[in-house]
């Protein structure tokens, strides 16, 4: 039996059953890391002692005061932006090389008092800024379908960690589509729960006012299984909502039996067309016929503003993580470099020296961007700007959602791109968010679930739905209904299609 294939919901069930152990599970995915890892780098970390000890806890609790959740023992893998105590945790970055956390971030902290074995720390993009993880200060991920590929970013390690059957489940974080864009680009899913609805306690901030932490895995039924556990009201965390959330997984198993009759889907105008794949486009429409084949609605509906959205984030999230990253001063965290050449140099001379030696490229841009767009002249024509046409994009929203009870587009707007290929570019880069970035600027979720290959590369491609504030619930059953209809046509999960990695026993 080979475990590693099976969702999270299988794992849990067969330990329900007594089939298998935490212990055999734990062990079965460290194998899979080990046999497969040197190829796909998803990791930067893997404790595999704290996996196997945790695993054994669960399994001695299970036969004493039984499970402490539906999901207590079966293993899971956390993003590398999230504290986790003991663990080193770099952001992918030079600056915090080193680094180990005296606190366990909210989101861990609940998934480990829900039984599940943390197996290691995922690969991302320096700080999360980026979408192919070719800016980890560690070396980039490889997307499992093809490993000159990039995985998506920034948490390419989450989803290349899920997609290559290493971890059944990941934590991911989102701030301009770091989960979803990976999920699609992996063939896996990937969900943006609503702003406020997941803490960030622990999680290092990109820009405060657009992160939020979700699940990646290879079913919606899981994502939901997980986001039950992580989700709900944390006082450590100003933002989170005091909001009694629903059973996601409830939603999704509902959701599998493929009935979307009197759903009211909205396709997007602005987000499609011109600047998409066409081999993305005609998955993206092929999807949106069998949500009418199920019994949906479907309507076009124009949000206008959506056309500035890339705009307005690019002068946010740069506004807000140069200040969150002023933080990194050599005095707090991480390394410290000494400036060559001085004698008894200055607090300052050891912070420009250490920054300069810790923090890569994309991150020196965006601080240098913000600083910009904050700094007094600038602040109006600028930030004040951005956080107008903010408000204008969330009322496009509040106006679609009359009409209709989710939104869907293409994830992304193109498959996996070789690895290099806009490394050099970062406008380029920045167009993979396209469709991703709204629902950030807006707080509203988000899932992405996969839609099938692209005609011209045979790559994944990603379905996004997208539902009101508070409207979680809907994506697990829209995208749940989603799967199981698509899945009917392809005979089984999509990832069943992508090539086995080589070195690596069946
Ligand atoms: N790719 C986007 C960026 O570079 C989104 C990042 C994210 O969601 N963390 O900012």
């Amino acid at each position: 039996m080979d475990w590693t294939r099976r969702t999270a919901a299988e794992q849990a069930a067969a330990l329900a059953t007594g089939e298998v152990t935490s212990v055999q599970l734990a062990k079965a995915q460290l194998d899979r890391i080990a046999e497969t890892d040197g190829q796909v780098h998803a990791f930067l970390e893997v404790d595999a002692e704290g996996a196997l000890a945790q695993a054994a806890a669960s399994d001695a609790r299970r036969s004493a005061d039984g499970p402490a959740s539906p999901l207590d023992g079966v293993p899971i893998a956390v993003k590398d932006v999230l504290a986790t105590k003991g663990l080193p945790t770099t952001c992918g970055s030079r600056i915090l090389e080193g680094w180990v956390p005296p606190y366990d971030a909210t989101v861990v902290g609940r998934i480990k008092a829900a039984g599940l074995p943390i197996l290691g720390k995922t690969n991302m993009d320096e700080f999360a800024m980026g979408s192919s993880t070719e800016h980890s200060a560690y070396g980039p991920t490889h997307n499992p379908w093809d490993l000159d590929r990039i995985p998506g970013g920034s948490g390419g390690g989450s989803a290349a960690a899920v997609a290559s059957y290493q971890a059944p489940l990941a934590l991911g974080t989102d701030t301009g589509g770091s989960i979803r864009q990976p999920a699609a680009v992996t063939g896996s899913v990937g969900v943006k729960p609503t702003y406020g609805g997941v803490s960030r306690y622990g999680l290092v901030a990109l820009a405060n006012s657009l992160d939020q932490v979700g699940p990646v895995t290879r079913t919606v039924l899981d994502s939901a299984l997980l986001h039950d556990v992580i989700g709900g009201h944390d006082p450590l965390d100003s933002t989170s909502l005091e909001h009694e959330w629903p059973s996601f997984a409830e939603a999704a198993r509902e959701g599998a039996r493929g009935d979307l009759s009197g759903v009211r889907v909205g396709v997007v105008t602005e987000l499609g067309g011109e600047g998409y794949q066409p081999g993305v486009q005609a998955r993206f429409d092929e999807a949106v016929q069998t949500l009418v084949a199920a019994g949906a609605e479907v309507v076009e509906v124009s949000c206008p503003h959506f056309v500035h959205a890339l705009a307005t984030y690019y002068l946010i999230l740069p506004a807000e993580c140069s200040s969150n990253l002023a933080r990194f001063d050599a005095m707090r965290y991480g390394i410290r470099v000494l400036p060559e050449g001085v004698v008894d140099p200055s607090a300052e001379e050891v912070m420009r020296a250490t920054r300069d030696a810790g923090f890569g490229d994309e991150v020196k841009r965006r601080i240098i961007l913000g600083t910009y767009a904050l700094s007094s002249g600038y602040y109006d024509a600028y930030y004040g700007q951005a956080q107008k046409v903010r408000t204008l994009i969330s009322r496009d929203f509040e106006a679609a959602f009359e009409r209709v009870d989710v939104l869907v587009s293409p994830t992304a707007p193109t498959t996996a791109f070789r690895l290099g290929e806009k490394l050099d570019d970062p406008l380029a880069m920045y167009l993979n968010d396209l469709a991703t970035i709204p629902a950030n600027l807006a707080g509203v979720p988000g899932i992405s679930v996969p839609a099938g290959l692209a005609e011209e590369d045979g790559l994944p491609v990603g379905l996004q739905i997208l539902a009101p504030a508070l409207g979680d619930e809907r994506l697990y059953r829209v995208g749940a209904a989603a799967e199981a209809l698509l899945q009917r046509g392809w005979g089984g999960p999509l990832l069943a299609q992508a090539p086995e990695l080589e070195g690596a026993s069946a």
